[in-house]
């Protein structure tokens, strides 16, 4: 699975349920769950979409990722990802979302 929910983290808002092309996304009670995590292709849109930072992508090896975890926030127009590797080892990187799919 590519992604990990943090509950406890998670309000329950349901933004990641309504962006998830495969419909993967649940609400159960107050908290966001994957059913069928084996459909998930990874590609983020619920990791963007989360408010509350609940959401992760795990980066596993088969990506370079080295089993790391990647969550972002947008602020002002920036996507900040922010990546947490296995030995705790932080790093952000700030991407301009009004350009980043521009051609
Ligand atoms: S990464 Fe994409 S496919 Fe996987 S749960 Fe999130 S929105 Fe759905
Ligand atoms: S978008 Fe984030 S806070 Fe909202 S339901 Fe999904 S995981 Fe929880």
């Amino acid at each position: 699975m590519s992604i990990e929910i943090t509950r406890g983290v998670c309000t329950g808002c349901g933004k990641c349920a309504a962006v998830c092309p495969g419909s993967l996304i649940k609400l159960a009670g107050d908290a966001a769950v994957i059913e069928r995590p084996e459909r998930c292709w990874g590609c983020a849109s619920c990791v963007k979409e989360c408010p509350a930072g609940a959401m992760a992508l795990y980066l596993g090896e088969d990506i370079g990722g080295l089993g790391g975890r990647m969550t972002v926030k947008c602020e002002g127009g920036l996507l900040h990802w922010r990546i947490t590797m296995p030995d705790g080892t932080p790093k952000t990187i700030a991407i301009d979302s009004r350009v980043s799919n521009r051609y």
